[in-house]
């Protein structure tokens, strides 16, 4: 018997097909949501409104006002492969819409009961069709305001086995609230809301500022901690926001990525958004990050996924660099500082003036912009303390990236962390933090210049690896020695080191090599990964963490750090310095406003 019926080949009917299709494209209730939204922002509606119950088992609704169907295309909308969106082949080429394929409505009809109801603001009654699992039941005509609403009931009531792939209805709930937010963030313009169980949970209004609707929708994020995002070239734009640092996450979660609007991702961007926060967090965590790429049509193909999820560019390279770019840029131009204040700038960027006559610092030394001063105290009566522009309005901008304007040392405790007064506030910086740091800058900008000095070692050091360290110390050889370091295989996974870059100074060849080696394997492939692995790896060998500083170490360390281009945090992601600003201890001390009636009488 079964034999038999494999014999036969037949044609599906399109109930059949649809079901089938429908796996591909509905999987949950916030895939359904997706498509019903895609289509309401592609009908150009300025308001959308959605309501599901029971996590959108028993019911999803999604209404919009957009341009509405009348009854042919009504009837239509819901065969497969019946789109208005393109019409031949080259379109698949450029597509600047979100829906294309046809599929949704046919599919999402093909296992719910579902009813459509729309109008033309054009005509004079709309169209209502009621469906369940595929088969027309009513066609009629309705009174109905403009749009389109669309209802889906019991969704996967006639494919059992898929409806007890349905999570909970708080997992349901939490895929819709996603898919909600994702689509809320790349509309602004558009008012959006969700019910929930007969409950708003979102009412964003329309025409909202991006910066304003993100925020909305991501509670958790201090406004301060985002940065704009703004790149452009000839082939690509990038915006969005990117989150200092500090905000970083341990997976992904708030990271948001947008291809022409349309939530996406290609696998090319993991390694772009690494490389954008290079050095900037610890492995393992993930930055937050809202990302919009725009790009020509015809450069990026999104027919790759039925869900569209995952999108394919035509020049991958070109699209890592200008991401990568985009977001260092975005995180260099910036008054850092805030990353350590919990209440900074926001929309003061303005530093309080600088205070002169009797409240001046009076401590050992004041440092100043690039050029270091060492100034004798006590100061004098209502000398500025600071060298420079530094404090006048202009400054903060000359100085974005900069942790301070000038500063004083107030002294080193436990021969770990260095103390200094700054125009705003109070500083502890780790010196060894510092130092690695300003290693890790120094010894990157020498390798991307080509041209590390290589300084041979008086005495050449042998050093014995593991096979697996062995292996990626071997394969990574030629960029070892680009970089400064002379290494020689010397048999059975052992190693002769006989120089190393000059600017490392002086440090055990041995136990660098060997703790760059397990490093190696994470750069494969890529010489840059493979350079920051090793100025990594350097910098840990070079810097020792207790030591009592000199005086003019101090100095030094503080002026290469402000000359750094990412001072705040050192290579491996940890803070640099820890910033209380006036304003803090003010709170802290219970006393009120002070900075700003210190600014007031400054400023009067
Ligand atoms: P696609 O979006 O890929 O074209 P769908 O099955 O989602 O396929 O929709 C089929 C067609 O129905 C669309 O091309 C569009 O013409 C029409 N349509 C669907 N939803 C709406 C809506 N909310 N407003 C106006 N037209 C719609
Ligand atoms: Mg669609």
């Amino acid at each position: 018997m079964k034999n038999e019926q494999q014999k036969h080949i037949r044609v599906l009917a399109d109930q059949v097909i649809n079901k089938i299709a429908a796996g591909e494209v509905v999987e949950n209730p916030a895939s359904v949501i997706k498509e019903l939204v895609e289509n309401a922002l592609d009908a150009r509606a300025s308001t959308i409104d959605i309501e599901i119950t029971a996590g959108g088992k028993r019911l999803i609704a999604v209404s919009d006002n957009g341009l509405g169907m009348d009854r042919n295309d009504a009837l239509l909308s819901i065969e497969r492969h019946a789109t208005s969106k393109i019409r031949d082949v080259e379109d698949i080429e450029r597509i600047g819409t979100l829906g294309f394929r046809g599929e949704a409505l046919a599919a999402i009809s093909s296992v719910s009961r579902f009813a459509l109801r729309t109008r033309r603001a054009s005509d004079l009654a709309g169209t209502e069709l009621l469906m369940a699992g595929g088969k027309m039941q009513e066609v009629r005509e309705a009174g109905c305001p403009p749009g389109t609403t669309v209802e889906v009931r019991n969704l996967f009531f006639n494919v059992p086995a898929r409806r007890k792939f349905l999570r909970s209805e708080q997992t349901e709930c939490a895929r819709v609230r996603q898919v909600f937010m994702m689509y809320a963030l790349a509309n602004p313009a558009v008012g959006m809301r969700l019910k929930i169980d007969g409950r708003t949970l979102h009412n964003l209004p329309a025409n909202a500022a991006g910066k304003d609707r993100l925020l909305e929708l991501f509670r958790s994020i201090p406004k301060d901690a985002l940065r704009p995002v703004a790149y452009t070239s000839p082939d690509i734009k990038v915006s969005g926001f990117a989150a200092l640092p500090s905000l970083s996450r341990s997976d992904r979660s708030e990271q948001c990525i947008f291809i022409n609007c349309r939530p996406a991702w290609a696998p090319v961007l993991s390694g772009a958004i690494s490389e954008g926060y290079h050095s900037l967090l610890p492995r393992n965590r993930h930055p937050v990050l809202f990302l919009f790429i725009g790009i020509a049509p015809e450069l990026v193909d999104v027919n790759v996924h039925p869900a569209k999820k995952e999108v394919r560019f035509h020049s991958p390279g070109a699209v890592r660099a200008a991401v990568a770019q985009a977001i260092r840029t975005a995180l260099q131009n910036t008054a850092a500082r805030s990353i350590f204040a919990p209440n900074p700038p926001g929309g003061d960027l303005q530093m309080p003036p600088p205070r002169s006559g009797s409240a001046a610092p009076t401590g050992l030394f004041t440092y100043g912009g690039s050029a270091f001063k060492k100034r004798p105290a006590p100061a004098s009566d209502a000398a500025p303390l600071l060298p420079g522009a530094a404090g006048t309005a202009a400054a903060p901008a000359a100085n974005a990236g900069k942790p301070w304007n000038w500063c004083r040392v107030i002294g080193q405790i436990g021969n770990l962390y260095v103390v200094l007064e700054t125009e705003d506030g109070l500083v502890l910086m780790d010196q060894h933090a510092a130092h690695e740091r300003v290693l890790f800058e120094k010894y990157t900008a020498a390798i991307s210049g080509r041209a590390v000095e290589s300084q041979a070692l008086l005495a050449a050091e042998t050093v014995v690896l593991t096979p697996a360290d062995a292996l990626n110390l071997r394969k990574s050889l030629a960029a070892l020695k680009q970089a400064g370091f002379g290494i020689h295989e010397f048999g059975q996974d052992t190693f002769l080191v006989d120089a190393l870059p000059a600017c490392l100074g002086d440090i055990s060849a041995g136990r660098l090599v060997a703790e760059i080696a397990p490093a190696l394997a994470e750069g494969a492939g890529s010489v840059e990964l493979i350079m920051e692995q090793i100025a990594k790896a350097a910098c840990h060998a070079a810097v020792k963490a207790r030591a009592r500083l000199t005086e003019s170490e101090i100095g030094r360390l503080i002026t290469d750090l402000e000359k750094a281009e990412m001072p705040y945090t050192c290579p491996h992601g940890r803070p640099v310095i820890i910033h209380f600003s006036f304003q803090d201890l003010a709170r802290k001390f219970g006393r009120s406003a002070p900075r700003a009636e210190s600014g007031a009488n400054a400023r009067g």
